[in-house]
């Protein structure tokens, strides 16, 4: 079968094409033909090689994606089942073996490609919203790279729950987009903080949701209320430094959290109602920007164009339906 490996850590050129072997199934996992597989940010820290990220070379990229079941023990999941998942490593690639409670059904209503697209970025938006800050109807928040994977749903979801929304977005096609999407305002990266004081009448937000990192966190932290609560869940621009916690202190009595959407869905429960709920989102009309799909050969397009800062939604890798 057809799979993107890499033998050396490094760039976007690094990804090669590769034969391997049908992967083998262990008892309790299903064996599933992939459909479409998502790319993604940590896909791109695993094959830099990052502190963190780093996998034992040689490496089969990618986690996320969406697939047939072609063979299983649960009757549950049955040869012919459309199943999603947001974590099964070796996912760029036509066959994927993955234990049956990381993956989830996806319902008849949603192609194989939206479910793919809906897994790390949609369950990642949704506990954001739910768990690490409760949006409500009396909430203010800030969304970083608001046309961004994350960024649309984000804007969508705290939305639907009744909250305000202000999105930064580097460029004036990405801030209409993310008005589009619900967004009350869109404004770019400079000087944001103050920007955000004159937009709350000098009050700040409650929560800043910043994938972003390096260059925006102390800026985002700056753009709180006081007592409110910077939840950085990303570093599209690099790792935030050694922080002093002091600063939290001068800063309003602030709270910053780093979470990770693997510990917001650690138990198949979990894992199943989250992705359901967002299922049932986009049932009720939450849109799924899908930016480009690939061919699974062209795995190094992709990873150039994720990190090029131009996209605007997800990016598929579509592997070939029907060779082994
Ligand atoms: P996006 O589609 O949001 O792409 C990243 C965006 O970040 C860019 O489009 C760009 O938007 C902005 N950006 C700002 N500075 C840079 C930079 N130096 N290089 C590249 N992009 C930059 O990606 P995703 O929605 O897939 O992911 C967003 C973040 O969320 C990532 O950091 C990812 O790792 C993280 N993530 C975290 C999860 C968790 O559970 N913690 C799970 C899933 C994703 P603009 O040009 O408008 O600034």
């Amino acid at each position: 079968m057809r799979a993107i490996t890499i033998n050396n850590y490094g760039g976007a050129e690094n990804l090669e094409l590769t034969e391997l072997p049908m992967p083998e199934r262990r008892p309790g996992q299903v064996l599933v033909k992939t459909l479409a597989a998502g790319v993604n940010f940590i896909d791109t820290y695993q094959r830099a090689g990052i502190a963190n990220y780093q996998k034992p070379l040689p490496l089969t990229l990618g986690l996320e994606g969406a697939g047939e079941v072609i063979e299983s023990d649960n009757k549950q999941l049955t040869p012919g089942d459309v199943v999603a998942w947001p974590f099964a490593p070796a996912s760029y690639a036509e066959y994927v073996t993955i234990d049956e409670t990381k993956v989830v059904k996806v319902p008849e209503n949603i192609s194989p490609e939206i479910a793919a697209a809906s897994m790390l970025q949609g369950m990642t938006a949704h506990y954001l919203v739910n768990d690490t800050f409760k949006i409500t109807e009396n909430t203010a928040a800030l969304v970083h790279a608001g046309a961004g994977g994350v960024g649309l749903l984000l804007i969508q979801m705290i939305k639907q729950l009744g909250g305000q929304v202000i999105a930064t977005a580097s460029a004036d096609e990405k801030r209409q987009l993310a008005i589009q999407h619900g967004a009350d305002h869109a404004i770019d990266y400079k000087d944001f903080d103050k920007q955000i004081n004159e937009l709350t009448d000098d009050l700040g937000v409650d929560v800043v949701y910043d994938g972003i990192g390096q260059a925006t966190y102390m800026q985002s932290l700056a753009s709180l209320k006081k007592r409110g609560l910077l939840a950085l869940f990303g570093a599209s621009s690099g790792p935030v430094p050694l922080f002093d916690l002091q600063m939290l202190n001068s800063m309003g009595s602030l709270f910053i959290t780093r979470p990770t959407l693997a510990d917001y869905i650690s138990t198949k429960t979990e894992l199943q109602s989250r992705a359901d709920d967002v299922f049932k989102a986009i049932t009720n009309g939450m849109k799924v920007n899908i930016h480009k799909t690939y061919d699974l050969a062209d795995a190094s397009a992709a990873h150039k164009d994720i990190e090029s800062r131009e996209t605007s939604g997800k990016l598929i890798l579509k592997p070939a339906s029907d060779s082994q």
